[in-house]
């Protein structure tokens, strides 16, 4: 089996697995999720995606009937009936089983956790970003699983030839369709406030936190699409790349004038990552 699927306790080969059409998430898209990086069996950053999920659970008001540690170790032991390898844990809650009906239907909710190979990125790799107007909601803060403007963006993205979309309400740039996004000018890494226009990325915080231990100084905040076209390096991070940083956005070249800075902080991020997991670059 090279990946997995669970449901409320069932587990199985992912694609045999199958869902009842009562389920909350299948019509109303009501549930919330979170994704961590796996290698060596080891979840990367698992109290913090799993504190994540559990807040994004309270702001829509989804009752989790379990703890915290019960469900790390229930990805835990999902995770070890699968070999060695790195893979990509996701995990989701809906709002529970009813036939449709807007209101909540009460009773517990459903647990869905899928595990797949992933392959662990290589943070040379330079990356072409598009803009996009951001016609998300409010709540951008939470993890749910309504991602419409999302996938249409990642998709757009990739019909362009390029590999991610920034999101922009106007002239703000907020993230991107499955990252958060930054800049760096003049040695000060820029990044847009948690607010309820971005998610809390658990990658954003890591990069944050490298910052701060290598002396860059760090200004969270509303930048624009001009500074993101001006920025001497535009990054993106997520749980699956880390950090990359782009060659282009729209097809007009960006950054590329503060390679080394850029190489500190994706060697302080890869590090943390290969001290927890045992990961060896090739
Ligand atoms: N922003 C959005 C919209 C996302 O979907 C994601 C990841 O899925 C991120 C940012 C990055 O978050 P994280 O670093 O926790 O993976």
């Amino acid at each position: 089996m090279d990946a997995l699927g669970y449901y409320n306790g069932k587990w199985g080969p992912l694609d045999e697995m199958t869902v009842p059409m009562n389920d909350r998430g299948c019509y109303f898209g009501d549930g919330i999720y979170d994704a961590a990086l796996a290698c060596n069996g080891v979840i990367f950053t698992l109290n913090e995606h799993v504190d994540r999920f559990f807040n994004s659970a309270k702001l829509l008001q989804i009752e989790l009937s379990y703890s915290k540690d019960h469900l790390k170790n229930v990805l835990n032991e999902m995770l070890g009936k699968l070999d060695k390898g790195s893979f990509l844990v996701y995990w989701q809650a809906t709002r529970g089983t009813g036939r449709r009906n807007h209101v909540f239907p009460g009773g517990e909710s459903n647990l869905w956790i899928m595990i797949k190979p992933i392959e662990i990125v290589d943070l040379s790799k330079k990356v072409k970003l598009i803009t996009v107007e951001d016609t998300r909601f409010l709540h951008c803060n939470i993890k749910t699983i309504n991602l419409i403007p999302n996938i249409l963006a990642a998709e757009k993205a990739k019909q362009e030839g390029c590999d991610e979309a920034v999101f922009h309400r106007g002239e703000t740039v907020t993230e991107c369709s499955h990252s958060n996004v930054h800049i760096i000018k003049d040695g000060t890494f820029i990044t847009h406030q948690l607010d309820n226009l971005i998610l809390p990325g658990i990658a954003r915080s890591h990069l944050a936190k490298a910052c701060i231990k290598l002396r860059i100084p760090v200004d969270e905040r509303n930048y624009t699409l001009t500074e993101l076209f001006d920025a001497d390096e535009v990054l993106i991070s997520s749980t699956g790349t880390l950090c990359l940083s782009a060659e282009t956005v729209d097809g007009k070249s960006v950054g590329g004038k503060a390679a080394d800075l850029v190489k500190k902080l994706q060697d302080q991020v890869m590090g943390e990552f290969c001290e927890a997991t045992g990961y060896v670059k090739p």
